[in-house]
């Protein structure tokens, strides 16, 4: 059996090809904010990596921000659901998952069967989210997966004391213009995102293992400012960013064999 999940998120559209709720054939990962034809395009080159035909696939399964502008699923799920999914898939010895997208922030805490049984949000405000790392990786010039390198060349991480991303813009040009040097600005920007993210964290009730899910996992600034804040490991998988795929091909899976 072959299903397809789409995470039509804030910032890109993924997809993930599943075989027999197991086998993952092919990913993608489209950056295109939702009402684009980033879905698309994200569906489209899945298939051409795992070389399914849309017919042989027995069910779409849409999850994210942007799921119910997607009309052609079977389902539309929640992604905290699927992220669940996702992980406890990949990594059933995660009890906590902390997700960071690109414009919110959200910790889940799983039991030992993978279901989702807290979770807390931040989706007011940018700081603690991917937006601010994309603002903060524009006004330095690099690209968003520059961050981490530059992180680890850090010496004396720059004290960003603004949790307001506009405010923090403002300061990061005035250390910039003072003469701080661009990794230990990285590295505050990244540290100042955790800091945040980890007080989220906190108030959800951390339990071993963590793990960091959401493209912004994939910077290991975060997570090893993140690991700091939190006095603890953060389990980290590479289809970290394509976990709410996996979660909703994994949920088609589930619905299309009962
Ligand atoms: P959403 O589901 O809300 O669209 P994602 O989980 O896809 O968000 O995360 C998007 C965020 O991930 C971006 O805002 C960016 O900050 C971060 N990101 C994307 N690609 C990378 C990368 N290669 N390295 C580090 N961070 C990344």
């Amino acid at each position: 059996m072959v299903t397809l999940g789409i995470d039509i998120g804030s910032t890109t559209s993924k997809a993930v090809m599943l075989k027999d709720g197991k086998e993952i054939m092919a990913s993608s990962i489209v950056i295109a904010t939702v009402g684009t034809d980033g879905v698309s395009r994200a569906i489209e080159e899945v298939q051409k990596n795992s070389t399914v035909q849309k017919e042989a696939i027995d069910c779409i399964v849409a999850t994210g921000y942007g799921r119910q502008t997607y009309q052609g699923a079977d389902f539309q799920v929640s992604e905290l659901s699927c992220h669940a999914l996702g992980v406890h898939h990949i990594c059933p010895q995660v009890r906590t998952v902390i997700d960071i997208g690109g414009q919110d922030a959200k910790v889940l805490s799983l039991n030992e069967q993978g279901r989702m049984v807290n979770f807390v949000m931040n989706d007011k405000c940018a700081a603690g989210t991917g937006r601010f790392l994309d603002v903060m990786a524009n006004i330095l010039k690099l690209d968003i997966s520059q961050l981490e390198i530059q992180a680890a060349k850090s010496l004396k991480p720059a004290n960003i004391s603004s949790t307001c991303t506009v405010f923090a813009e403002s300061e990061v040009i005035s250390q910039l213009a003072s003469g701080v040097e661009i990794p230990d600005l990285v590295a505050g920007i990244c540290q100042s995102v955790a800091t945040r993210v980890a007080s989220l964290a906190r108030r959800a009730g951390i339990k071993e293992q963590i793990c960091m899910s959401g493209g912004v996992a994939r910077n290991a600034g975060v997570r090893n400012a993140m690991a700091k804040e939190l006095g603890t490991e953060i389990v980290f998988d590479p289809m970290a960013q394509l976990m709410g795929a996996l979660g909703a091909a994994l949920y088609g899976f589930e619905k299309s064999s009962q």
